[in-house]
């Protein structure tokens, strides 16, 4: 399978009814950055830059950083890479600052709402970025937005941030991107402006489902308790598309579910054109991909929302199964 996989690395993700879809890596670490060419991914949708923080006991300076996003855009030779601000909270604590105790920590004090709080490391993140980017297109992205006025006081912290770098006649990047993460039901509903306002949304879906079914990710007991393609969530997933739609606003899932072969189809069924995951599951979901018929499944998931079916997967699983007849 290995070598099969390997066969496609050069081959597009294009399905059986002529959709193609962009395949794309998540990444965070230096060592992740040979996967580039190793996997065939697009991309980097998802660089967790959180993971350069929680590696060290003491707080990153700004030219260390700004030189270790260089060696990532550098590596990443012209592809796009997503940079996903600190998404830390109590439950990731770093070593070098005051603990929170919290008593719902995946609902706390994390991600954005820190960034926004204490604002001095997201200046400092945003500064390290435009500097790493000279030249180059840096695309920056904000984990865990839940309301419109998040993303704008956000985006306004760089863009005070690009002006300073600008006054210092530092050069600047070639254009910015800067879009924001769905991972809390509340944003799929904002409203249309905020669909305008965003260069582009990625869909975290560990956070998103973890939301939807308030179901813990961390807990053993309930993280596999619901499924992706329970029909509530794959209407769910619909609307955003539907949503996103509607103003143009390019959309991208990241999330655990994209490397599952079965998963990411139906992800792409529902209308999703780009998924980031982990590299070694890129051929993987290729394959998978490049065996479907897209328009196929989704009459199929839509079958299963009309009859009234909780879960498409049954359905779906045998769909998949006669196809490969
Ligand atoms: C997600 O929530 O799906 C996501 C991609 O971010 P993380 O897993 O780092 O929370
Ligand atoms: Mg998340």
């Amino acid at each position: 399978a290995q070598q099969r996989y390997a066969d496609l690395r050069d081959l597009p993700a294009l399905t059986l009814c002529g959709e193609q879809i962009s395949l794309q890596m998540n990444a965070g670490l230096m060592a992740d950055l040979p996967s580039l060419e190793g996997s065939g991914a697009e991309g980097v949708g998802l660089f967790r830059t959180e993971l350069q923080f929680l590696i060290r006991n003491q707080m990153p300076k700004r030219a260390e950083l700004a030189t270790l996003y260089a060696r990532v855009m550098e590596a990443a030779r012209g592809r796009r890479v997503a940079f996903r601000t600190l998404d830390i909270g109590s439950d990731k604590v770093l070593p070098y600052m005051k603990p929170n105790d919290e008593p719902n920590p995946a609902m706390g004090w994390r991600a954005i709402r820190v960034g926004l709080d204490k604002p001095g490391v997201l200046r400092m993140q945003a500064q390290a970025l435009i500097r790493a980017a000279r030249g180059r297109p840096l695309v920056i992205m904000f984990p865990f937005i839940a309301e419109t006025s998040e993303f704008i006081a956000a985006r306004k912290l760089v863009m005070e941030q690009l002006e300073r770098e600008r006054s210092l006649g530092i050069p600047l990047p070639e254009r910015l991107e800067i879009g924001a993460m769905l991972e809390t039901p509340s944003l799929a509903y904002a409203p249309r402006s905020f669909f305008e306002m965003v260069d582009f949304i990625s869909i975290g879906g560990n956070d998103l489902r973890q939301f939807f079914f308030a179901a813990d990710r961390e807990n053993e007991r309930v993280r596999r308790r619901y499924d992706m393609l329970n029909t509530s969530f794959l209407n769910f997933l619909g609307h955003i598309v539907g949503r996103c739609a509607e103003t143009a606003t390019p959309l991208s899932f990241c999330g655990e579910d994209a490397g599952r072969p079965v998963e990411a189809a139906c992800l792409a069924a529902m209308g999703l054109r780009t998924l980031s995951m982990r590299p070694a599951s890129i051929g993987p979901v290729k394959s998978l991909l490049r065996r479907t018929d897209l328009q196929g499944l989704r009459a199929v998931i839509d079958a299963a929302c009309e009859e009234g079916r909780e879960n498409a997967r049954p359905v779906v699983m045998d769909w998949l199964a006669r196809q490969s007849n």
